[in-house]
């Protein structure tokens, strides 16, 4: 079992709120940034250096009042956001890099992420993930185009994200410019292509991303591409994280937690799990590909209950599992 680091926060997940800025260390403050219905929030980590400097990692989704928010938090550590000394996000989805263009233009500091999470903020800022080539990503499926209802997006569609200025790369191992503390990345692919998780080396404690949540299964490869099949390099990030297993959590979501071992063996067991499944349906000869296969597959909500972004998500899933299962027979 995994135990929450602060009750506060742990009561606020509960109840689907917000949680109040923690103290997780005497440098390191969580602060949960809200996002929207279903996800409360996100986490924004405010890092002190030895300096008394201001480093942001994760702002969260941009809206008028996140600013303000952010702002007043920032406040609290004796500065403003022009004060902000480093901007560093785990990866490019908008309810953690959001923010970032507008505080990279306040503090004029570069926004740093991973390369490979460069391109896929620039492509995000282009167009969506769930309305652009559609017509290819069904093929892909093997879903047949009359069935295109299923998952179109209704609703609201999220404004533009803001490209920041300045990018800046940050490269596996390399530890953050942050005066007097070490703050190491790696590059944890999986969730996206250059998801990196952050490790305060002299605390104990790792900053996930999404890589590792306390609640849910972190949902691989959304993204606009990436290198290799993003199943088995979650895989193999899982892996890469066993050297921190007795750490602290400070995750992108949910609660912070303890220890990052538990939680870290489940969701591998969970990934491995639904690999021999996929196995099993596509050894079945019920089903060749992820329009076959993925109604074979247990699925929380139900196979007959998803559509929109979450069929879409669903078949983006099993077409990687399908494709690793069959380049990496059991
Ligand atoms: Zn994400």
């Amino acid at each position: 079992m995994i135990e929450p680091l602060d009750e506060s926060q742990y009561l606020a997940h509960r109840a689907g709120t917000v949680p109040q800025p923690v103290a997780l260390r005497s440098w390191v403050r969580a602060v949960g940034v809200p996002f929207r219905r279903g996800i409360p929030h996100s986490f924004a980590y405010l890092l002190r250096d030895e300096e008394s400097g201001v480093h942001v990692v994760d702002p969260g989704q941009d809206t008028a009042e996140n600013r303000a928010y952010l702002s007043a938090v920032v406040a609290e550590s004796g500065t403003d956001p022009r004060g902000i000394r480093s901007i560093t996000l785990t990866h490019f989805h908008r309810d953690h890099s959001g923010l970032a263009a507008w505080l990279a233009r306040e503090s004029g500091c570069p926004v740093r992420l991973h390369s490979a999470e460069i391109a896929e903020l620039r492509a995000e800022s282009r167009g969506s993930r769930y309305t652009d080539g559609l017509d290819a990503r069904m093929r892909r499926w093997g879903m047949p185009i009359s069935r295109a209802s299923l998952i179109e997006i209704t609703g609201e569609t999220p404004p533009a994200l803001t490209v920041p200025d300045e990018l800046e790369p940050v490269a596996d191992g390399e530890l953050l410019p942050i005066p007097g503390r070490r703050v190491r990345v790696r590059h944890t692919p999986g969730h996206s292509p250059g998801h990196v998780v952050l490790v305060l080396e002299d605390e104990g404690l790792v900053l996930t991303g999404d890589t590792l949540l306390p609640h849910i299964n972190p949902p691989i490869g959304r993204s606009h591409g990436g290198e290799g099949n993003a199943v088995g390099r979650f895989l193999e990030s899982l892996e890469l994280l066993a050297a921190y297993d007795a750490d602290d959590v400070g995750p992108g979501h949910g609660y912070c937690f303890r220890p990052l071992g538990e939680r870290r063996r489940d969701v591998e067991a969970h990934v491995r799990a639904r690999l021999a499944e996929v196995r099993t349906a596509l050894a079945s000869g019920r089903g060749t590909d992820a329009w076959t296969v993925a109604p074979q597959l247990t699925w929380g909500p139900g196979w007959a209950n998803l559509s929109g972004r979450n069929l879409q998500s669903a078949l983006d899933q099993t077409a990687l599992y399908v494709e690793l299962a069959r380049s990496a027979p059991a």
